[in-house]
């Protein structure tokens, strides 16, 4: 029996699970997670009020259900084990780590309270237990730096109505934080031309249908060609003002220059493409462009991305997902290449006998290490599902005692109970 490893439990890892399986009969899948919880970005990236997005988990699931597959939650990589020890348990070792460290601009002003990345706050809109408050009090002015759905995301929801979060999993916590910010206008910028933006046509539109913000254009001059997109913001551009009391200002050609602050940022440069600079008013900036690759052990990646030869990093080592590409694509793009690894790996890797699944907990026994299995995962869904509060589908724990306790962890049981 062929014994695989995957790293991480997001749409690449669990994607490629179910492909192995239906290519290689005789192959153990161990999927291994930090989080007690499965799914990655799709439980922590996607949008809460996007549920139809986030409904792919209940294929995801049945993957990491499968006789064949084992999961192991709240153990990590680099901290519970080493990539090297992985590697002498199993025949195959795939990274599907993602991108979870948020790209940086490298301009002046980027350490100032009030300037955060979007993993950073899509992470505290999901719930992460790693995720820390962002700065929302006394907010008037919001710029949102770049073009793509992450943007899109991260102003709609701080546009939407509380009433337009009816049926998300967003929390009470996050709930009131929402509703008690008071946004007048949030800027959503693009270095470049409306025509190169990245923006999506549906999730463009969606922000013209919200209750209380109004999408404008800044230079509707700038809009030629003929895309959807574009259509759509002229739409936006020529729209009659509404009576909402906050604006959501699209502007592109501008390219980030500095944050600028006294202790707090209040404001951010540009420079325009003719060289002239320009400032926006702004008490948050959350910057929407893109994520790295974190270091896996010994393994680091370039650029943040792992090098790799159309998934293969070294003999019996791949990586999937964003760990393989980048931060691009949607979930249905990890379908697909989760298709083309699994042929890959099923071509080059041979049976070495190695222990893979008993030996791994074997290790984590002898490390005194508990970790989350399908049925724990399980009573942890059951829990959040049972007690989803009103208007809300289910109530996400958001720390890791709370996912502990609800998985019924005997030994974090009593660590809690002795606290
Ligand atoms: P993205 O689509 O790659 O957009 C990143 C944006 O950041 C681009 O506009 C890029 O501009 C800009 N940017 C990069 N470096 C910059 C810099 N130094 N200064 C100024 N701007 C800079 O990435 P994303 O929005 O993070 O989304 C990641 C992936 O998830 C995408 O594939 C996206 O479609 C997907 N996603 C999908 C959904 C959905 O379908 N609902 C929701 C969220 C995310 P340039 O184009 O000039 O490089």
């Amino acid at each position: 029996m062929l014994h695989i490893a995957i790293i991480g439990s997001g749409p690449a890892g669990c994607y490629l699970a179910d492909q192995l399986l239906r290519l290689m009969p005789d192959a153990s899948i161990d999927v291994l997670e930090r989080l007690p919880v499965p799914f990655g970005l799709v439980r922590y990236g996607v949008a809460p009020d996007h549920q139809g997005t986030k409904a792919v988990t209940r294929v995801l699931d049945r993957v990491i259900s499968r006789d064949r597959v084992y999961f192991f939650g709240n153990i990590e990589v680099g901290r519970d084990l080493l990539l090297g020890e992985l590697t002498l348990l199993y025949d195959v070792v795939v990274l599907a780590t993602g991108a979870t460290r948020d790209r940086r601009l490298g301009i002046a002003g980027e350490e100032l309270p009030g300037v955060i990345g979007s993993g950073a706050f899509t992470s505290w809109y999901n719930g992460h237990p790693d995720a820390a408050m962002p700065f929302l009090r006394e907010v008037l002015s919001v710029v949102v730096i770049g073009n793509g759905n992450v943007a899109l995301d991260v102003a709609r929801m701080l546009a939407k109505d509380g009433a337009e979060f009816a049926g998300s999993d967003l929390s009470p916590e996050v709930t009131s934080t929402l509703a008690a910010q008071t946004i007048e206008a949030i800027h959503i910028i693009g270095r470049r031309s409306a025509a190169d933006a990245k923006f999506t046509e549906h999730e463009l539109a969606e922000l013209g249908t919200l209750s209380r913000a109004q999408p404008t254009v800044a230079d509707p001059a700038g809009l030629t060609g003929p895309s959807q997109v574009i259509e759509t913001l002229r739409r936006f551009a020529s729209a009659a003002k509404q009576d909402k009391p906050v604006s959501i200002n699209f502007h592109f050609n501008l390219t980030p220059a500095a944050f600028v602050g006294e202790g707090r940022l209040c404001a951010v440069q540009f420079r325009a493409a003719d060289g002239s600079t320009c400032a926006l008013p702004a008490q948050l900036a959350v910057t929407c462009i893109g994520y790295e690759s974190r270091p896996c052990c010994s393994v680091v990646p370039d650029h943040g991305v792992f090098q790799n030869e159309e998934g293969k990093i070294s003999d019996r080592l791949y990586a999937v997902g964003w760990a393989k590409r980048g931060p691009s694509g949607t979930i249905p793009t990890n379908r697909a290449e989760a298709q083309q690894l699994a042929q890959k790996i099923a071509r080059e890797v041979t049976d070495l006998n190695r222990p893979g699944t008993e030996g791994l907990r074997t290790l984590l026994k002898e490390r005194g290490l508990q970790w989350v299995d399908y049925s724990g995962w399980r009573r942890i869904e059951a829990a959040e599902l049972g007690a989803a509060p009103q208007q809300r589908c289910r109530q996400k724990s958001c720390s890791l005692q709370q996912m502990l306790q609800a998985a019924q962890m005997e030994q974090l049981r009593t660590v809690v109970e002795g606290t």
